[in-house]
C-alpha cells in the first residue's frame, strides 16, 4: 500500500506538493441502471470524491434520460459528462451482425450454458470495454481513468489520491481483485493472443506475462521420483511411459500421489501436439485464465491506447472471439497488458475495500488482524465460503464485512 493507515486528507491536499491529476471515473451503464449508479456513486463519494473531486464520464449506447443526468449531477460537486457512443464502436460490423452464424453463436453459446454467452448486449459491452472506452472523445481529454460500475461497495475510505500515488511510483495499472476466468467464455483467446504474438516478430513480452500463464517444462516432475513410485524404468519407451500415466490417471489412481499434475502435463502436450500451430517456445506455455478484475481498474488510459495494445485488439476483433466466443474484457485486458507491461508498472490497492455482485475485497480483515480479532483458521470451510475472494486472495475477506473508517473530525 502507499500509506498504512489513514492520510490526513485535509493535510495531504493542502500540502503544496499535491497536485490535482488530469484524470476521471468513468462508468458505462444503461439508463435503468440510474438507482445503482446513485449507490455507487454514493459510496465513492463518501468515501473518497468528497474531498478530490475527479469529474465522472458516463457512457451509453442510448442517449442518457434528463432525469439520470440529473440524479447523477446531484451526487457530486464534481463535474459530470455524458457521452453516447457511436454506432460504429458498439455494434459489431453489420456483416457480422448480417450473417446466420451470428445468431446461431448466441443460441449455441446459451446452449453450451456459458454464462452471459446468449446474450448480445454482453458481447457488445466486453468488446466495447477491449478495445473502445479508451478512444472516446470524452476519455481521450484524460490521462488516467476510474473504472467503477453501478452497485459497488467501496467500504473504506481512501483517504490519498490514487491518481497522484501511483504517477509517484511510476505506477500504471491498478487492481483489487484477481480470479480465474470461467475456461469455456475464453476457449481460443490464449491461442490467439500467442499468434499474435508470433506475427509480430521480435516483441519482447512484459514480465507480467508470467503471471498470467504457466510453463509446462517447469511443472515436469523428477525422472527419479517418477520411476520410484510408478516402477517406470529409465530406459522404457517414453510413448509408453506416458500412456501408462494416462491410464493411471483416467484410472484416478493418481490422486493423492503428488504426481495428477504431471499426468495432465502430458495430456495438455498430447493435446497440444496433435495442432503444432506455433514455435516451440509456446508449445509448453499455456493461460492460467488469471485476470484483473476489470470492473475495477485504475490506470493510464496510455496502457491501453498504444500500438501494442491497439494491434492486439484489432487482430483479436479480426478473429472473431467476442462474438463466435465470449470473450470478456477482462481477460483482454490482462493478457494485452502483459504484452507490455512489467510487473513494477503494476499495483495491487489491497487497502482499497470494494465488493461488487458476490466478489469482495476487504483489507482490514489481513491474516494478522483476524489472528487476534477472529480465530481464523486457514482450511476452515464455513469461513472460506463465506467471501468467495478469499479463494483467490487468501486473508481478505472471511465474510465479517470491511469496517474501515478513517477518523474525521
Ligand atoms: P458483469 O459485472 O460482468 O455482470 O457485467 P454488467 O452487466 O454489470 O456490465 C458491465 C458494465 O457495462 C456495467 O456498468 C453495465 O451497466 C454496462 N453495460 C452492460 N451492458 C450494457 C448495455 O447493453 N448498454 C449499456 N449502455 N451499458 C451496458
Ligand atoms: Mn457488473
Amino acid at each position: 500500500p502507499f500509506y498504512e493507515g489513514c492520510v490526513d486528507t485535509k493535510e495531504y491536499i493542502e500540502d503544496k506538493s499535491y497536485r490535482k491529476m488530469n484524470a476521471t471515473f468513468v462508468m458505462l451503464t444503461r439508463n435503468e441502471e440510474l438507482r445503482d449508479v446513485l449507490y455507487t456513486m454514493n459510496s465513492i463519494e463518501s468515501h473518497f470524491n468528497q474531498w478530490f473531486q475527479y469529474p465522472y464520464v458516463f457512457l451509453n449506447d442510448v442517449p442518457f434520460t434528463e432525469e439520470f443526468q440529473n440524479k447523477t449531477k446531484e451526487m457530486t460537486k464534481a463535474k459530470v459528462e455524458f457521452g453516447l457512443i457511436n454506432e460504429l464502436d458498439w455494434n459489431f460490423p453489420p456483416y457480422v451482425k448480417e450473417s446466420p452464424l451470428f445468431k446461431e453463436a448466441m443460441y449455441d453459446q446459451g446452449d453450451r450454458g456459458i454464462m452471459y454467452g446468449p446474450m448480445e448486449s454482453y458481447h457488445k459491452m466486453c468488446r466495447f470495454y477491449s478495445g473502445m472506452f479508451y478512444k472516446h472523445p470524452l476519455m481521450k481529454q484524460y490521462e488516467w481513468y476510474w473504472r467503477i460500475e453501478p452497485d459497488v461497495d467501496f467500504y473504506c475510505d481512501i483517504s490519498y489520491d490514487p491518481f497522484l500515488e501511483m504517477h509517484i511510483a511510476g505506477k500504471k495499472y491498478g487492481f483489487t481483485i484477481l480470479i480465474p476466468e470461467i475456461y469455456w467464455s475464453v476457449p481460443n483467446l490464449f491461442r490467439y493472443t500467442q499468434s499474435f504474438i508470433q506475427k509480430n516478430v521480435g516483441m519482447k513480452l512484459g514480465s507480467v506475462w508470467k503471471l498470467l500463464t504457466y510453463n509446462l517444462n517447469i511443472m515436469k516432475t523428477d525422472d527419479e521420483e517418477i520411476k520410484d513410485w510408478v516402477h517406470l524404468d529409465k530406459d522404457l519407451d517414453p510413448k509408453l511411459r506416458e500412456k501408462i500415466m494416462l491410464d493411471l490417471y483416467k484410472e484416478g489412481k493418481l490422486k493423492g500421489t503428488g504426481h495428477e499434475e504431471e499426468a495432465l502435463d502430458i495430456a495438455i502436450n498430447k493435446a497440444q501436439s496433435k495442432k503444432p500451430l506455433f514455435e516451440d517456445k509456446f508449445n509448453n506455455e499455456e493461460y492460467n485464465l488469471c485476470h484483473f478484475w476489470s470492473n475495477f481498474e485504475i490506470a493510464k488510459i496510455s496502457v491501453f491506447d498504444n500500438d501494442i495494445y491497439n494491434a492486439y485488439f484489432k487482430y483479436l476483433e479480426e478473429n472473431e472471439g467476442f462474438w463466435k466466443e465470449r470473450w470478456g474484457d477482462a481477460p483482454v485486458h490482462s493478457l494485452g497488458l502483459a504484452l507490455t507491461l512489467d510487473f513494477e508498472d503494476l499495483h495491487y490497492f489491497r487497502d482499497i475495500g470494494y465488493r461488487h455482485s458476490i466478489l469482495k475485497h476487504c483489507p482490514k480483515n489481513s491474516i494478522m488482524q483476524s489472528n487476534k480479532d477472529f480465530p481464523y483458521q486457514e482450511n476452515d470451510v464455513k469461513y472460506r465460503r463465506k467471501g468467495l475472494s478469499s479463494l483467490y486472495d487468501k486473508g481478505t475477506d472471511y465474510g465479517i464485512g470491511c469496517r474501515c473508517k478513517c477518523p474525521r473530525s
